[in-house]
C-alpha cells in the first residue's frame, strides 16, 4: 500500500490491516462501471434566463445572493455562493446547503464538509486550493432533494461559476450532482469510474460519492479512494 493511500485511509477512520509481504490490494471497480453509458449531457443547459453567462464575480455572487427565482428563496437565511480560489485547478460541485451550511453561508462545513477536506487534503489539496459550489445555492427544507425546476433556477449561476473558474477538473460528488451535470439519471455507481469530457472545454469531469453517504457507508471510503487518485492524476498531468 502506498504511504499516501494508508494516510488517506488514516485520515478517513479506516483502520488500516497490514499483510506482511502482501501484494498491494487493487481497489473494487463497480462491475458495469467500464459499460457505455447511454444518455449524457456534457454541458449545463442554462435556460432562457442565461443573464449571469457575461457577469464577473462580484456581480453574480451579488446576484445570488438577492435572487427569488425559485421558492427556497423563502426558506432560506441566506444564500450559499460558493467559495475558494477562484482559478482553482479542480471544481468540486455538490448537492445542495444544508443546515450547517444555510446558517453559515458556506458549503460543505458539516461533518460531511469536514471529511470532504481530508479527502482533498490527501490528494495534496488544502480545501483553500480548490472552489467548492453546489448545484443549488438554496437548502431546500429539511434537506429534501432539489426539484428539478429548483435546479433549473440555479443552473445559470452554476454555469457561470465553471465558466469562470475555467478548471482543470471537475469533481461531481454525490448522486444529485452528478445526474444532474450529465442529465442522466443512471445510478451513481455507473458513473463513478470514468472521465467525462464536460462542457466546450471539455473539462474532465470524475463522479464520487458524496461525504455524506461515506459517513453513513464506510466501506465505500476504498471506492471514493479510486476517484480521488483519478482526479490527482489529471491535474498532475501537463495541460
Ligand atoms: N452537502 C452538499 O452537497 N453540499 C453542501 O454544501 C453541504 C452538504
Amino acid at each position: 500500500m502506498s504511504d499516501q493511500r494508508q494516510q488517506y485511509l488514516e485520515a478517513l477512520g479506516i483502520p488500516v490491516w497490514k499483510l506482511r509481504d502482501a501484494p498491494a490490494a487493487a481497489v473494487r471497480q463497480p462491475d458495469d462501471a467500464a459499460a457505455p453509458l447511454e444518455v449524457l449531457a456534457t454541458q449545463l443547459v442554462a435556460g432562457a434566463t442565461a443573464a449571469p453567462a457575461t457577469m464577473g464575480w462580484d456581480e453574480l455572487a451579488a446576484t445570488v445572493r438577492v435572487c427569488t427565482k425559485c421558492a427556497l428563496s423563502a426558506t432560506r437565511t441566506q444564500t450559499v455562493f460558493g467559495v475558494g480560489r477562484r482559478n482553482a485547478d479542480l471544481l468540486v460541485i455538490g448537492e445542495a446547503p444544508g443546515a450547517d451550511e444555510d446558517r453559515q453561508g458556506e458549503p460543505f462545513v458539516g461533518r460531511a464538509g469536514q471529511l470532504l477536506n481530508s479527502m482533498l487534503r490527501a490528494i495534496g489539496l488544502p480545501r483553500s486550493e480548490v472552489f467548492i459550489a453546489n448545484i443549488l445555492k438554496c437548502r431546500p427544507p429539511n434537506n429534501r432533494d432539489p426539484q428539478p425546476d429548483e435546479a433549473q433556477a440555479c443552473t445559470p449561476y452554476l454555469a457561470r461559476q465553471i465558466a469562470l473558474v475555467n478548471p482543470r477538473a471537475i469533481l461531481a460528488v454525490g448522486r444529485i450532482a452528478a445526474q444532474w451535470l450529465l442529465q442522466t439519471d443512471a445510478p451513481i455507481g455507473r458513473l463513478r469510474g470514468r472521465v467525462v469530457p464536460y462542457g466546450e472545454a471539455g473539462t474532465p469531469l470524475v463522479v464520487t460519492y458524496h461525504p455524506a453517504f461515506l459517513l453513513r457507508s464506510p466501506l465505500a471510503k476504498a471506492t471514493a479512494w479510486a476517484d480521488l487518485c483519478t482526479v490527482k492524476d489529471l491535474l498532475g498531468k501537463p495541460q
